[in-house]
Order: C-alpha cells, then sequence, then structure tokens
C-alpha cells in the first residue's frame, strides 16, 4: 500500500480544489471519493432504483458496475461520466445513496485498491476514519455554512446550472445534516485529523499550510 494523505470535511469546504493542488504538488495521485458516490448514484438513476429499494436490489444494481477514478476523471462501466455527476440531482441521490450500507461496502474496496500501487491525496467524508485510517497524515476542513453556500453557489453557476442563493444554501445544510447523522461511516473528525479552517483564506493559503505539515514530517 502507498502513502495515503486523507481529507475529510463537509460539502464546500474547498476539499476538492486543495487535495488536487495538493496531490500534484507532491506527486502523488489524486482520489475524490465523492465523485465514486456521485457515479454510483448516476448508475442507481440511469437503471430506475429508488431509495426506497431494498438493499437486495441496490446489490443488484452494483453488480454490473465499474467505477473508476483516473487522472481527475470519473469512469463509470468505461465511460467518463465526469460532468454527468455534477447536477444537484446526482449530488442530491448520492448523498442519500452514500448512507447505505451496499453502497458504502462496495465503495470500500475500490477506495482501497486506488491505494495499492500508489500514494494517494484522498478526499471525502471518511476516509481518515473509516477507508484509510492508517493514512500518513489527516486533515479535516471545515469553513463556515455562509461561505460554503456562497463557494457552492458560484460553483453550480460557473457549471450554468439555474440555481439560488438560498437554494445552495439550503443544499449544504441539507446534505450536513445527512452525512453527518447517517449510522454509517458517519462524517466526523477523526481525533488524530488536523483541523483546517478554510473561511476567509486563498486556496494558496491553505494549501500552502498543508504542505507544510505534509513536509514537515516525511
Ligand atoms: O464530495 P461530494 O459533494 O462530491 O460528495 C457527494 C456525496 O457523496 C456527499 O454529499 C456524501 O453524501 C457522499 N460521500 C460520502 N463519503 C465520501 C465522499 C462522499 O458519503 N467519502
Amino acid at each position: 500500500m502507498g502513502k495515503v494523505v486523507a481529507i475529510d470535511g463537509p460539502s464546500g469546504a474547498g476539499k476538492s480544489t486543495v487535495a488536487k493542488m495538493l496531490a500534484g504538488r507532491l506527486g502523488f495521485l489524486y482520489l475524490d471519493t465523492g465523485a465514486l458516490y456521485r457515479a454510483v448514484a448516476l448508475h442507481f438513476l440511469h437503471n430506475g432504483i429508488r431509495p426506497e429499494d431494498d438493499d437486495r436490489a441496490l446489490a443488484a444494481a452494483l453488480q454490473s458496475v465499474d467505477v473508476r477514478f483516473r487522472d481527475g476523471r470519473v469512469f463509470l462501466n468505461g465511460i467518463d461520466v465526469s460532468g454527468e455527476i455534477r447536477t444537484t440531482e446526482v449530488g442530491h441521490f448520492s448523498s442519500v445513496f452514500s448512507a447505505r450500507k451496499t453502497v458504502r461496502a462496495f465503495l470500500l474496496e475500490v477506495q482501497r485498491r486506488a491505494s495499492s500501487d500508489n500514494d494517494l491525496v484522498a478526499e471525502g467524508r471518511d476516509t481518515a476514519t473509516v477507508v484509510f485510517p492508517e493514512a500518513c497524515k489527516k486533515f479535516y476542513m471545515e469553513a463556515s455554512v455562509v461561505e460554503r453556500a456562497r463557494r457552492r453557489y458560484a460553483q453550480l453557476k460557473e457549471q450554468g446550472m439555474d440555481v439560488t442563493e438560498e437554494g445552495a444554501e439550503r443544499d449544504v445544510v441539507e446534505r450536513d445534516r445527512r452525512d453527518s447523522e447517517r449510522e454509517i461511516a458517519p462524517l466526523m473528525k477523526s481525533g488524530d485529523a488536523i483541523i483546517i479552517d478554510t473561511t476567509n483564506r486563498t486556496i494558496e493559503q491553505v494549501l500552502e499550510e498543508i504542505l507544510a505539515i505534509v513536509r514537515s514530517d516525511p
């Protein structure tokens, strides 16, 4: 198994941007675990699987799934779905389906496999607590709800989505609640994670702080 830097935190904390840049600076691979959950949700939507379906139905649908994250892109059964997974609908269903045991067990394997031959910067909700408890460095990135909603709004607007600031804030609050309250692998701070608050800070400032910590202790 390669070295892993694990970064968790709620949506809009800036994890993806920082993790991607950090991986580039360290020469590690980048793993966006949220993209895997989104790809599985997309597969379910394509196949008529609904949140009220039981675990057997979900497990059956997962038998025909191959999800991979490579070079910043996510592939669902060999097809690049990196754009398609970014809609608010897929975001919503990824959060709903991610609470399911079958889905988490399936993606646990996918994530661990990604680190078998590579050094990795992995980001998500449970990468430090569940997926890579042996990670050499763990971070928990957070920011105020207002700031995270503002970032989410700007991001969705940039992607041409039809969204309001109130809608973005509702989405952030709702996802925080669902991700933190679920029974399996809820979003939480790992006891050994370093907390980084990104409110009112630039990406560069956060990146440099994290880089200094990672490099200070090889
Ligand atoms: O990070 P992103 O917003 O793309 O993740 C989409 C959803 O996938 C999250 O709201 C969360 O419910 C779920 N997720 C998860 N565990 C992870 C990464 C994402 O439950 N490690």
